[in-house]
Order: C-alpha cells, then sequence, then structure tokens
C-alpha cells in the first residue's frame, strides 16, 4: 500500500506557484486575494487564517475581510462589487458557508467570473463541463486529480466511482474525470445517499473517490483489493484521549481500508493541503488572465 502525501505535494505545487509570483512580480503584477468571512464560526475562522498566511508566504498581495453575522446582503453585494473593480485583486472568495439571511448563491453571482478563483460561479460551473480551459475549476476536485497525477495512478480506462454529488466537490470531480486527457478518460459512476448498493458500487471501483461528511462511513466492504482511495472528508469526532477532545477524521475508516489500497490519502495531510494549493493556483492563474 502506497500513501499519496498530500502535504508534500501541496509543497510541490507551492513551489511552482511562488515561481510564477516572482515571474509576475518582475512584469510589474503582483496577485492579489480577497477572503470574506461573514460571522464567527471557529473552523471558517481557521480556514481564512490559512489562506491569509500561504499568501504572504507566497508573497502574494492578500486582504483580510472579518465581517460581523450580522452583514447584510447589500453591503456584502456593495464589498463584492468594490473587490471587483479593484485591480490589485484578482481573486475573490466569500468562506462558506454565510449566516442564514444571506443568498449565497447571489453573492457568488455577483463574483467577476474572471475572479472567482473558488470556481462556483455559474460561467465557470458551465466552463468546467464544457472543457473549457479556461475554467476556474473548484479548488477540492482540481487538488484530487492533480493528487492522482502525481501519484501516477492511470485515470484513462479506469472506473472512477465518486461518491458525493455536491457542487463543491463531487459534481466537478465526475466532470474532471470524464474530461478528455491527462487525469481524465475514466469511466465515471457518481453514488449518492439514493444510490441502491452503495457497498457493491464502490466495490466495483479502481478508483473511489469519497467525498460524503460522512466520518469512517466508507469501511472495507466498500473496497475492492489494488484500489485508489482518495479522502476528500474532513469530519472532527470526539476523542477523549487527545488534548483537544477531538480529532479529524476522513469519510474512510483508514485503519481497515488501507491494507487493501494500492494508495490511498490520509487525513489530515491528504486532499486537505492540497485544496490550498490549489487555491493559491487559482489566484496565480487569475492574475496572469487578468494581466496579459
Ligand atoms: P455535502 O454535504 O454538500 O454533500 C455530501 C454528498 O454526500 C451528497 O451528495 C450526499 O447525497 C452524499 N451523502 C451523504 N450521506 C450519504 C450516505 N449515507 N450515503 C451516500 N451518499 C451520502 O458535502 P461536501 O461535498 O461539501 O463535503 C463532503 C466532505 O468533504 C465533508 O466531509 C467536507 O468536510 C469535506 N470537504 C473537504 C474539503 C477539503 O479541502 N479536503 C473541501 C470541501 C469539503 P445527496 O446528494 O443524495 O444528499
Amino acid at each position: 500500500m502506497k500513501l499519496i502525501d498530500g502535504k508534500a505535494i501541496a509543497q510541490k505545487i507551492q513551489l511552482e506557484t511562488l515561481a510564477s509570483v516572482e515571474l509576475l512580480k518582475s512584469q510589474g503584477h503582483v496577485p492579489g486575494l480577497a477572503v470574506v468571512l461573514i460571522g464567527e464560526d471557529p473552523a471558517s475562522r481557521a480556514y481564512v487564517r490559512s489562506k491569509d498566511r500561504m499568501c504572504q508566504e507566497l508573497g502574494m498581495h492578500s486582504e483580510k475581510f472579518e465581517l460581523p453575522a450580522t452583514t447584510s446582503q447589500a453591503d456584502l453585494l456593495a464589498l463584492v462589487a468594490r473587490l471587483n473593480a479593484n485591480p490589485a485583486i484578482h481573486g475573490i472568495l466569500v468562506q462558506s458557508p454565510p449566516p442564514p439571511h444571506i443568498d449565497e448563491r447571489a453573492i457568488v453571482e455577483a463574483i467577476d467570473p474572471r475572479k472567482d478563483v473558488d470556481g462556483f460561479h455559474p460561467v465557470n460551473v458551465a466552463k468546467v463541463a464544457l472543457g473549457d480551459p479556461d475554467a476556474f475549476v473548484p479548488c477540492t476536485p482540481l487538488g484530487c486529480q492533480r493528487l492522482l497525477l502525481e501519484a501516477g495512478v492511470e485515470t484513462a480506462g479506469a472506473h472512477a466511482v465518486v461518491l458525493g454529488r455536491s457542487m463543491i466537490v463531487g459534481k466537478p470531480m465526475a466532470l474532471l474525470l470524464m474530461q478528455k486527457g491527462p487525469g481524465g478518460d475514466a469511466t465515471v459512476t457518481v453514488a449518492h445517499s439514493r444510490t441502491r448498493d452503495l457497498p457493491g458500487v464502490c466495490r466495483s471501483a479502481d478508483i473511489l473517490i469519497a467525498a460524503i461528511g460522512r466520518p469512517e462511513f466508507v469501511t472495507a466492504d466498500f473496497v475492492r483489493e489494488g484500489a485508489v482511495v482518495i479522502d476528500v472528508g474532513i469530519n472532527r469526532v470526539a476523542d477523549p484521549g487527545s488534548p483537544k477532545g477531538s480529532k479529524l477524521v476522513g469519510d474512510v475508516a483508514f485503519a481497515e481500508v488501507a491494507p487493501k489500497c494500492r494508495a490511498i490519502t490520509p487525513v489530515p495531510g491528504g486532499v486537505g493541503p492540497m485544496t490550498i494549493a490549489m487555491l493559491m493556483h487559482n489566484t496565480v492563474l487569475a492574475c496572469q488572465r487578468l494581466t496579459r
């Protein structure tokens, strides 16, 4: 069994990004990312802080907006409009989930698609579906595809089962795997909560991507001997033995599944670091496209 080291692969991508940032700077451009957070959710705050820190490490311009939970839809739309018009900002993301009074879809649609580094704007969703190379691809599935490429996993002709059909992970993941070219050309099945015989469907996978948000749901009986497993799940569960009282686990029961796999990603240290690496990559791409 090979452990796919997402942390090491993410570091390699950050070095590539750093080289691109330096080239852009030599041409007079500094890639800039604006991250908007509404409310006090501690996990979201931690994500926003790490994105801000990563920008600084790469020498990129970063603007962080930590807004109170009472921020109105109109104020948020006004901020997005200002960021759209700001030439120092090339990427805009609004940390999900916003408070319930905010219409998240309207906010995403207000972002200039050329600055939509999360790849959630309908224009980018359509471009991914069309296989348009100018698309911004959502960071998590893009990171999973890159993990497969870096780990030397052949996707062409393989049966890939994507467990989960969200717009953030499952659906774009399936689109990427079925696209023509490197990291694609797979035969793709998308499974979800209405799928009949889920363990049987998953067992037919050469490559299984688990993105359902259920701690350690994918057990050994879901996995064929010799399969490659990518675990997207990030779930905090109680762990009385640890000083924090909790720990992170994936959607895959790692201890029992790993021995059956040809290769598998751990949690933490698998897909997680790739998501942020791809966000930085997309921001540099946005800067390149907006300044060319
Ligand atoms: P969502 O809740 O949006 O989607 C979950 C999907 O899983 C849905 O399609 C749902 O089916 C399906 N599902 C849920 N329960 C079951 C079940 N019992 N059997 C079969 N299918 C099921 O989650 P996300 O896609 O946003 O996230 C998935 C996981 O990935 C979470 O753990 C999240 O924390 C993690 N994540 C990790 C990231 C990273 O950077 N590593 C980034 C983003 C997410 P249905 O549509 O039928 O309801």
